[in-house]
């Protein structure tokens, strides 16, 4: 088997990843998308000066019950308004005035026994995200009922340079967070679970003592994140085998597992890590979903005026020209510099040194693809299979000229299908 690439990041996760979790809960307005982002019919719900309980659905999705968005606070409606979200494009939202009435409006579920059956209608109830990869748990949980899945990850690796939202979930939340994971390999029906996180000697320790040794797997720190499993070895007190199906799911989305099934409760909130140099003071903010960005920032203090606000981490985040959006399902990472990182710099010619082959976990010639897609070589391009990029961000990061490799590698990728339709049908004709 070729040796694993990737890369070693620098890690400037301090001081946020050292302190406790600050929870938002005087926040005064939300705003919310009525619907995730589909192609399906959606249709309000709730309308203007309606009072909402947390957990209020605020429309119905016709043949997508998984897309429907809750009310994260108690309030009322106050206005609509359209979002352009640069993570998540148009948005249709509802404007929500929090109220101060925070008591605990979830009834919570009788004694019963747990089924595969109770998990799934509970994930779905509760409109659980999963904040690895955006996808609504419940979708995933079928697919480990459905198909045949051997172990389970919960996911907090984390090795891009300023995330710890899911150590600070750990943090706060481990014992939970292990449950929900159990609950997901439940439905799966394997016993075989863990933790992968990639932590320091001290914190490693102390999560092991309180999830147990044997679920929690000390992962590699090299970016992309090799698959966290060690294969032919005990894992989680199961043997994970070369051909073992694994599938990873987020600890935040664990935690609204746990919570959604044992004490009913909707999943209305997100853990951000708020950082970067033009933060003042680095934390991880538990917030309702809908919170702006700003509010974020506001909490954590501005040193000045940032040049460039990023949502999400360095290597896969997207940047946001305005600090007026929400935070929404999937975000967990906002950082506002001071200056434009170099990374954003304007591109040079390839000087061919070669850094992005070498760093392509993929195994993939993102130089080579770059220039056959930029020259439309398109027979050329065929046989280079961007296809498999799956957007690391690591080719663009190495590169000593700044091109845009992943942004073309991902074009060209998605080109691919129609380039190979095209030659077949000029080679028919
Ligand atoms: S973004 Fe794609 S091409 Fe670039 S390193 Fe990652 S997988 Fe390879
Ligand atoms: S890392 Fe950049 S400069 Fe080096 S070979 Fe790749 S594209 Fe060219």
């Amino acid at each position: 088997m070729a040796p694993y690439k990737g890369i070693h990041l620098t890690f400037e996760k301090k001081p946020a990843a050292l302190l406790p979790t600050a929870q938002l809960t005087d926040v005064k307005q939300v705003v919310l998308p009525f619907a995730y982002p589909t192609a399906a019919p959606v249709s309000p719900s709730v309308f203007l000066y309606d009072t909402l309980r947390r957990g209020t659905p605020l429309s119905e999705v016709e043949g997508e019950p998984f897309s429907v968005m809750r009310s994260s606070v108690t309030g009322v409606v106050c206005g609509e308004k359209t979002v352009n979200h640069p993570l998540y494009g148009e948005l249709h939202c509802a404007v929500i005035d929090c109220s101060s009435d925070t008591g605990d409006e979830v009834a919570v579920p009788e004694d019963h026994l747990v089924t595969t059956e109770s998990i799934l209608e509970a994930a779905e109830k509760a409109g659980i995200i999963d904040e690895l990869d955006g996808v609504p748990l419940v979708l995933k949980l079928r697919e480990f009922q459905e198909t045949r899945i051997d172990f389970v990850v919960g996911d907090a690796v984390e090795v891009q340079p300023y995330a710890s939202s899911a150590w600070a979930t750990l943090r706060s939340y481990a014992e939970e967070v292990l449950d929900g994971l159990s609950l997901a390999a439940a439905c799966a029906g394997t016993n075989g679970y863990h933790i992968a996180a990639c932590l320091s000697p001290s914190r490693r320790r102390s999560l092991s003592l309180r999830v147990g040794k044997e679920r929690f797997f000390k992962a590699d720190s090299r970016y992309p994140v090799k698959e966290p499993v060690r294969r032919g070895r005990k894992n989680g007190g199961v043997m994970v085998s070369k051909n073992a199906v694994v599938r990873r799911v987020g600890v935040q989305a664990c935690l609204a597992l746990s919570r959604a099934v044992r004490l009913g409760e909707p999943h209305t909130t997100a853990i951000v890590t708020v950082a970067g140099d033009a933060v003042k003071s680095p934390q991880n903010l538990q917030v309702p979903f809908g919170t702006s960005v700003q509010e974020l920032l506001t909490r954590c203090g501005l040193s000045c005026d940032p040049e460039t606000l990023i949502l999400g981490d360095i290597m896969t985040g997207v940047a946001s020209l305005t600090q007026d959006v929400p935070v929404l399902p999937g975000m967990t990472c906002v950082l506002a510099f001071a200056h434009r990182p170099t990374k954003l710099e304007s591109p040079r010619a390839c000087i061919g040194c070669g850094r992005c082959v070498r760093s392509c976990h993929a195994g993939l010639l993102p130089f080579e693809i770059y220039r056959r897609f930029e020259n439309m070589h398109d027979e050329q391009l065929a046989a280079l299979q961007a296809h498999r990029c799956d957007g690391c961000g690591t080719c663009s990061y190495v590169c000593p000229c700044n091109l845009e490799l992943t942004a073309t590698v991902l074009e060209a990728g998605r080109a691919d299908n129609t380039i190979l339709l095209d030659l077949k049908e000029d080679t028919d004709a």
